[in-house]
């Protein structure tokens, strides 16, 4: 018996409705949570704001949280801390989302992209050792994935040259290194809020951080770089006297957020087991495929699995990346791709970024694929997905 016909060809689509690759998973407790916000007295910031953020530090292990509207609002809100500015350089990963490299040109910076490893795919020290120059202020490594980047060599480097860590763990609230929730081994460390993410609270951000400078002016930064704070005012005028001391933003989460995000924490450690166990099916169906290579996962790290990505090995395929994926499509499995490049996009192009600058992440993006993995996937699902890979590959396996 051959493989049956594709769906892109016209044949039955391994399923019937569409199976999206994240999706968050909102429980009645989480929607209660927040109508009790909507009946109360502060819609945005309020009680829950302080709350959430003491959840978010205590379960990561830090000494404070400072919550934002969004990751990339946080990861802003990260670089004005580090005092990154106009003349400065600050190494990044360039397979992320484009949030990660946005937040240093926010700030007038230059981003500078360091080559993954080809094994984790995350940003490869001894890449970013060769991009330091006099310039360097910063690094800001990506848990990509879920995977804890090689934190101990980062911070080698950056203690040698006096450099700031900002860890973009947007995809990393629950991961370990060695042993170690992710959240207090950088300076400063983002999570987000978004549906796909870990854990929702519709949007929003956090950073984390031991420095008590750091949580300061993050907290000035949120809000139009005000304080109410009568110890801190340089001057002083009368009981209504509040003092603008930066240029800040209107960054603030409300607390119908942070009553999501909070109630969504209660669900963290299920919703960990069930991505683990989703990646364990993945990996146990795929690892035999010589088609296909299943996530390598280093030693040091205990991935989330925020996403579960396939390398396919394109020469044992007798079609490309592209017509995999639409095929996949057809079968109603919503692959995606995590990520172009940064420095593909135009707007990067415009500022003179070029094709070869990190050539293991320009081959990464050329086979990767990014499977649907989420903890509110049944069974049922997972073996869906399975089925449409192994039918899609079958097909376009090279016959020898
Ligand atoms: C989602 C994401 C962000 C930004 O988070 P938002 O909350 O969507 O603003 C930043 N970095 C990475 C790697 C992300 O995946």
């Amino acid at each position: 018996m051959g493989p049956s016909k594709l769906a892109l060809y016209g044949g039955k689509p391994v399923r019937d409705s569409y199976l999206p690759y994240g999706r968050q998973w909102v429980t009645d407790d989480d929607i209660n949570s927040v109508i009790k916000v909507l009946k109360g007295d502060y819609l945005t910031t309020g009680p829950l704001v302080p709350k959430f953020e003491e959840a978010i530090a205590e379960y990561v292990g830090a000494d404070y949280a400072v919550a934002f509207s969004s990751g990339t609002s946080a990861l802003h809100a990260a670089c004005f801390a580090a005092e990154i500015g106009k003349g400065d350089e600050v190494i990044v990963s360039p397979i992320t989302f484009v949030a990660s490299a946005n937040c240093v040109l926010y700030q007038g910076a230059t981003p500078v992209f360091a080559d993954i490893d080809p094994k984790t795919y995350n940003i490869d020290p001894n890449q970013i050792e060769s991009k330091i120059t006099s310039k360097t202020k910063a690094i800001i490594p990506v848990d990509f994935t879920g995977q804890a980047v090689d934190m101990d060599n980062i911070k080698k480097i950056a203690d040698r040259y006096g450099l700031h860590i900002i860890e973009d763990a947007a995809h990393a609230l629950g991961s370990e290194y060695k042993g170690r929730k992710i959240g207090s081994l950088a300076d400063m460390t983002e999570f987000s809020f978004h549906p796909v993410k870990p854990i929702t609270a519709g949007e929003g951000g956090v950073i984390t951080t031991d420095n008590e400078e750091f949580y300061k002016k993050l907290q000035l930064f949120r809000s139009h770089g005000i304080t109410k704070n009568k110890k801190d005012f340089f001057d002083s005028d009368g009981p209504w006297y509040y003092e603008q001391q930066a240029l800040g933003y209107n960054y603030r989460i409300t607390d119908i957020q942070c009553a999501l995000g909070l109630n969504q924490l209660n669900h963290i450690s299920k919703f960990l087991y069930r991505r683990r166990k989703i990646a364990d099916r993945y990996n146990q169906a795929f690892c035999g495929m010589q088609e296909v290579n299943i996530p390598f996962e280093a030693e040091y790290s205990n991935s989330g699995w925020h996403l579960y990505i396939l390398r396919l090995n394109m020469n044992l395929l007798q079609a490309d990346r592209k017509d995999i994926f639409e095929a996949l499509q057809a079968e109603n499995i919503g692959v995606n791709v995590h990520y172009i490049p940064v420095y593909y996009h135009p707007y990067y192009k415009k500022l003179g970024y070029k094709k070869g600058l990190c050539p293991n992440a320009e081959k990464l993006y050329e086979d990767m694929i990014t499977l649907p993995l989420f903890p509110k996937m049944t069974d049922q699902d997972v073996e869906d997905v399975i089925a449409a890979v192994k039918k899609v590959i079958g097909y376009f396996r090279k016959q020898v």
